[in-house]
């Protein structure tokens, strides 16, 4: 029997107490971290018992539950290197907050607030500050009103104007953005019944005008976020449609991208929709705004007073974080502050490739170099769209995925793409103070 051997196996405390191990008590919490320690722990011990094996060194034990903090660390919200091309990475946080707004935005949030309360008067307020305003003056609407996410703005909009009535959505719009939100499931459960006209490529006016009825209570233009359809193809513009729809027929666009004023080709911005006829407006916070994740809805100030005093506008209010950073942010808009997506667009080449070169300090040019590559903006904008731009390219002979996966592996991860074989990190998209680190870590990778 080897119960004798037992004694040897390492206290749970002992582990904790290693300076790796306190790293991940500090990033993970204690109780996480010290179940890991006990299941490892308890993994040796079924092991020697089975005969299976002798008890491990130390610090063997340590190296399994270091290893498997790791795993658990990696789950972790954590700041990540976006060296991909694309500016709005859905998969990565969608747009970065500028800092001077998060900034702005802590005394908010970690003091008390009058979110909900009304200097002038001293009673409960309402809770939208200055944002109707603020997001009315940037796209030219009556009204505003937000919501956690435009999804949220989509269903809100169905339930409030179109429960048990009809909606009119063209064949080409009737899309699945990201995973799992598809145009015609909400249409179902917001209770509207989906009239679906024309087809895949083509619709006319005709096809809408004989969709018309009595019950019909909404046009829902969708804007196709994240694909194209190219050659034989057409159908009338929200312009048109405003012309054509009967007076009682609302007309809701969701544009999505919260295209403003940025120079993306085949995006019509939120404002242009407005000026166009469209009674309400919806797109999220987070995409081309950049934002935090909010839905915001613009148009027409009674439609969205009747939004603002649908029950369901309860579950889908934002809280004070969100509130703070979208009102710092717009009003830096407003004062000229260009989006990510426009100031990432507009970088020259010359300081793509000052950043490559910085980046390529001391590294031989045979293992990394400059090359040419494309950018696109992501985030449901422009989805056929491509833009000139620099990476650093990595033509060491190893397999591209085990380059990739190493520098995911790095702190903080850095995410690159592979193109025809060999991995590339966009000039681009990176943050310029993450340089330093990037380089440090292709050093690494690489040797001088
Ligand atoms: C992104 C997008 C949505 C979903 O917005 P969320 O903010 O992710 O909820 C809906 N419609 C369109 C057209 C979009 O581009």
């Amino acid at each position: 029997m080897k119960k004798h051997q037992l004694a040897a196996l390492p206290q749970i405390e002992t582990l904790l107490q290693d300076p790796g191990v306190e790293k991940y008590i500090e990033n993970l919490g204690r109780p996480v971290v010290a179940e890991l320690a006990r299941s490892v722990v308890d993994g040796v011990r079924r092991s020697v018992l089975k005969g299976d094996s002798e008890v491990p060194p130390f610090s063997e034990v340590l190296e399994r539950l270091l290893a498997e903090c790791g795993v658990i660390g990696k789950e972790k919200l954590q700041k990540v290197i976006n060296a991909t091309g694309i500016i709005i990475h859905t998969n990565m946080g969608r747009a970065p907050i500028l800092r001077e707004v998060w900034r702005e935005a802590e005394e908010i949030n970690c003091s008390y607030s009058n979110l909900e309360f009304d200097l002038k008067t001293g009673k409960r307020g309402k809770r939208k500050g200055l944002i109707p305003l603020l997001v009315s003056r940037l796209v030219g609407s009556e009204d505003a009103l937000i919501v956690n996410n435009n999804a949220a703005a989509v269903f809100l909009i169905l339930q409030t104007f179109a429960r048990d009535r009809e909606v009119i959505v063209n064949r080409g719009e009737q899309v699945q953005i990201g995973g799992g939100f598809r145009i015609p499931e909400i249409l179902q459960q917001s209770g509207a019944r989906l009239v679906e006209i024309g087809t895949t490529n083509i619709s006319t006016r005709e096809d809408y005008l004989s969709a018309f009825s009595d019950e019909t209570a909404m046009i829902l233009s969708v804007h196709r976020s994240n694909f194209a359809i190219r050659g034989f193809t057409d159908s009338p513009t929200v312009r048109e449609l405003a012309r054509i729809r009967p007076d009682t027929v609302l007309l809701c666009v969701d544009q999505g991208s919260g295209v403003i004023d940025e120079a993306l080709p085949g995006e019509i911005s939120v404002r242009t929709h407005l000026h166009d006829g469209a009674d309400l407006v919806c797109f999220s916070g987070d995409k081309v705004l950049g934002g935090p994740q909010a839905g915001i809805i613009v148009g027409r100030k009674v439609l969205i007073a009747k939004l603002e005093r649908h029950p369901l506008m309860r579950v889908f209010r934002p809280g004070k974080a969100v509130y703070s950073l979208l009102e710092a942010g717009l009003v830096r808009r407003l004062n000229g502050q260009n989006s990510m997506v426009a100031e990432t667009l507009v970088l020259s080449m010359r300081e793509l490739k000052s950043r490559g070169r910085k980046i390529l300090q001391g590294i031989d040019r045979s293992k990394a170099s400059v090359v040419e590559s494309t950018l696109t903006s992501g985030g449901g904008s422009a989805p056929d769209e491509s833009f000139p731009s620099l990476s650093v390219q990595i033509n060491i002979g190893r397999k591209a995925d085990t380059i990739l996966r190493a520098l995911r592996n790095a702190d903080p991860p850095i995410i690159g793409i592979i193109s025809e074989d060999r991995v590339q990190l966009n000039l681009a998209t990176i943050q310029p103070e993450d340089i330093p680190r990037i380089r440090a870590e292709l050093q690494n990778l690489l040797g001088g």
